[in-house]
């Protein structure tokens, strides 16, 4: 499934937050590349830059310095529009689910769909429910999130996050807030669908249990891109 197009090209890329006095160097020289189907697992210490670095790829900050392409559009001075496309190409998992409480299990898939584009709501809701069929809601889909439990809520979030078929998933630590095994098979499930759609996933962890579902991991380090297990950089690995 993988072919060699670059989904994500970065490129002499750096970051700051602050200014005047106050302004200070947050990524450094970033340099990497992210394929179509591939799952690249990126780890480090807090506050290394991981979740910067994912704003950044997924069009939710601008690029300050350096050049970041997405499907070969420029990411660097894009004007809001263009990033705004971008953002529509981008599956988001977070931390947290992030569900409207006040929406059912499909609603919340649902509102993913007709975000993207023109579809019928008739289609909308077929496409929501056949997504909640595969993370395994099928039975869930009229619930509300309150009555469903953190590892549902996330395959929800998984459900809408590649409900669209997008290129690229960014997910930021999205087992932290569950237990080992429903960490386990909400990252297997994000593999299993990537795989079948060809979609390109960029994962933050701290759970080294889940490491193996990597084709490439990558080492964030003080802002720095300290390993990368595809490229030489990888001899320093231990
Ligand atoms: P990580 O996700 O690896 O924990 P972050 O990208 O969140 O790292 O943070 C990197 C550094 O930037 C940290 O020192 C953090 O305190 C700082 N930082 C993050 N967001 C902001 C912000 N909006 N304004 C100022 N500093 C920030
Ligand atoms: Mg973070």
């Amino acid at each position: 499934m993988t072919n060699r197009e670059p989904v994500v090209t970065i490129q002499h890329l750096n970051h700051y937050y602050g200014k005047g006095s106050l302004k200070k160097q947050i990524l450094f020289d970033i340099n990497i590349e992210v394929y179509s189907g591939e799952i690249v697992i990126m780890t480090g210490p807090s506050g290394s830059g991981k979740t910067t670095l994912l704003s950044l790829i997924g069009g939710l900050r601008s690029v300050q310095e350096g050049s970041l392409q997405f499907l070969g559009r420029e990411l660097y001075r894009a004007n809001q529009k263009k990033l705004v496309n971008i953002r529509r190409k981008i599956g988001y998992i977070f931390q947290a689910h992030n569900l409207l409480e006040f929406l059912t299990a499909r609603q919340n898939v649902q509102m993913a769909v007709e975000l993207n584009e023109y579809v019928s709501s008739q289609e909308a809701i077929f496409k929501s429910e056949s997504m909640l069929k595969m993370v395994g809601l099928g039975d869930k889909v009229n619930e509300y999130p309150e009555n469903l439990s953190g590892g549902q809520k996330q395959r929800i979030a998984i459900a809408r996050a590649l409900v669209n078929h997008p290129p690229l998933v960014l997910a930021d630590e999205p087992t932290a807030a569950l237990d080992k095994q429903s960490g386990r098979d909400v990252v297997e499930l994000m593999q299993h669908l990537a795989k079948e759609q060809g979609t390109s996933i960029l994962l933050v962890t701290h759970d080294n249990r889940i490491l193996d579902i990597a084709d490439r991991i990558v080492e964030m380090e003080d802002g720095l891109l300290a390993r990368d297990s595809q490229t030489a950089v990888s001899t320093q690995r231990n």
